[in-house]
């Protein structure tokens, strides 16, 4: 995986610039500490492409950062020339735009002599291999993609924390570092922060090997004591989340896998089987399949994704993402994703089930671009790979069960707990009426002080007619596609995806 070979040294010193991108951690860091062997220096650097402004966690701890404003294509190669940089290591990104990315800046590298290394560590496997046991292209059911990772055997251990490392590499620093290189607050880069909460995550490596370690003591509860039962309280940001840390890489995939089996190990003195690292598979499933599809995250010439005529409805969109649905379950869900940044993963099904083939019949394109804005955990594979799923666009048909936005909602918020923390609107509202406030007599919604219709949306659509209506255009759209390739690897795709607690659809 090392790109060019040849060398123009400063008397064959090896002058290192490592490039942050995901991978923000320094455990499990392969070409990181490649890139340290034998370096005299070593600078790290984040390259801030006003592109991504708006999504960067910068959160590396202990490292004097570079922080590099401008398109990386620009501004590395006037830094290499600057700091005679002979060696540029990268983890390397698995998503097409990345590729293309690492592909231009791995060519302007060569031609100016600097080695270029890139190490797999984002993902559990190197997902070509995958996909060259595949016969070349990705697996396209979660079953077939598990039959081929058994042939794998297990992924590489995790490297080591390269704090460890004392090789005497330094990281040259000048006067006037902070002024040019330093983090950026949020209002320099544009964001007005007033009034604004503070974070409920708080990102970072430490932050996220604290949370592993408290996952970890509620899996080895668990193992012991039983299934865990989806509470109302599950749909709080827990302790334990770990979406976004995966995704920016302050956590390292394989430790967590190998924790996972050490722990299994412990508990149940046994080789683990597969399923038990089921959630990172799910994750590495997607991750392959999008690997060499650029248009995964689109309808039109994205070869995987069935083409369902949604319909356009811009008003309808504003009101579902600004959580004006008038069903406080759905609300409450689209608020607590605004506020926060992370919703659990019933309710994501619920709300994406909501805006596409559940009820608005609104394409899974547009929720998608919603929670791309708005998720910590937003990851371009997964998140385009789930809102295909959710709207039976890929992987999975059973388009004959939708949500019901309030018969789901009770049975996840009883009492309606949750919908009173994030519409507080409806506080007084009576556990009788929270999931459907419309149908509360005046009277009640006076003493409530919340009047459906003025103080709270009236439902933007019945649910009954509406789910009807899509179930039978669905039906049509497959009708039309009875023997195309997709639907025939979906039949075998029965089972529901696995999460924390397991959601079976015909439940709702
Ligand atoms: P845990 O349940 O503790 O799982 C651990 C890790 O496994 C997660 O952090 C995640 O990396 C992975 N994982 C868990 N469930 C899934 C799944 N179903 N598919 C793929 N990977 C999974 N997850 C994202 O990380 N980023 C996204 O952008 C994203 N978008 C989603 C959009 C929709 C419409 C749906 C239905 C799900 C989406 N998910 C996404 C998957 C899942 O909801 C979240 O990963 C999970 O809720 C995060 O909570 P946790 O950290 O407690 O995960
Ligand atoms: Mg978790």
């Amino acid at each position: 995986m090392s790109g060019s070979a040849c060398h123009t040294s400063i008397g064959d010193e090896k002058h290192t610039v490592h490039w942050f991108r995901k991978g923000l951690r320094l455990h499990d860091n392969p070409s990181l500490k490649e890139g340290i062997k034998g370096a005299k220096t070593i600078r790290c650097v984040f390259v801030l492409d006003p592109w991504f402004a708006g999504s960067s966690s910068v959160g590396i701890n202990k490292w004097r950062l570079f922080v590099i404003r401008g398109q990386p294509a620009d501004a590395l190669p006037k830094l290499f020339k600057e700091w005679g940089t002979t060696v540029l290591t990268f983890e390397e990104d698995p998503e097409p735009f990345g590729r293309v990315r690492d592909h231009n800046i791995t060519a302007l590298c060569n031609e100016l002599g600097i080695t270029v290394i890139q190490r797999v560590s984002h993902t559990l496997y190197h997902l070509e291999d995958i996909i060259e046991r595949n016969g070349g292209k990705a697996p396209l059911t979660y079953n077939q993609f598990l039959a081929i990772i058994a042939t794998m055997g297990p992924p590489p251990k995790p490297e080591l924390p390269v704090y460890g490392w004392h090789n005497g590499a330094y990281t040259p620093l000048s006067d006037d570092h902070d002024d040019k290189y330093g983090v950026p607050t949020l209002e320099e880069l544009g964001f007005d922060t007033e009034g604004s909460n503070p974070p409920t995550w708080l990102g970072g490596e430490s932050e996220s090997l604290a949370r592993l370690e408290r996952h970890l003591e509620r899996k080895a509860w668990v193992a012991s004591f039983g299934r865990p039962k989806m509470t109302p309280q599950s749909l709080l940001p827990s302790q334990t989340g770990l979406s976004p840390y995966l995704r920016f890489g302050c956590l390292s995939t394989r430790l967590f896998y190998y924790q996972l089996t050490d722990l299994y190990k412990k508990i149940k003195k046994a080789f683990p089987p597969l399923s038990l690292h089921g959630q990172l598979l799910w994750r590495e499933f997607f991750y392959c399949a999008a690997t060499k599809n650029s248009n995964f995250d689109k309808m039109l010439g994205n070869p995987i994704c069935v083409q369902i005529p949604w319909d356009k409805n811009a008003a309808a969109l504003a009101k579902w993402a600004n959580g004006q649905t008038g069903f406080p379950w759905i609300d409450a869900i689209m608020t607590q994703l605004r506020q926060e940044g992370w919703i659990h993963h019933i309710a994501r099904h619920a709300v994406a089930c909501f805006l596409t083939r559940g009820d608005l019949w609104i394409s899974w394109e547009e929720g998608m671009k919603v929670f791309e804005e708005l998720l910590l955990d937003a990851d371009w594979s997964v998140n385009a790979g789930t809102w295909m799923w959710l709207s039976c666009s890929s992987f999975f048909q059973q388009f004959f069960h939708c949500y019901c936005p309030v018969k789901f909602g009770r049975k996840a918020d009883p009492n309606g707990d949750y919908i009173r923390k994030y519409l507080p609107i409806l506080k007084n509202m009576p556990v009788q009426y929270i999931h459907e406030p419309w149908l509360a007599p005046e009277k009640i919604q006076q003493s409530a002080k919340c009047i459906i219709g003025k103080d709270y949306p009236l439902p933007m659509v019945n649910h009954t007619v509406a789910c009807r209506i899509n179930i039978q255009r669905m039906k049509q759209v497959y009708q039309q596609l009875k023997n195309y390739q997709i639907i025939e690897n979906a039949k075998c795709e029965r089972k529901e995806q696995d999460g924390n607690a397991t959601v079976v659809m015909s439940d709702y």
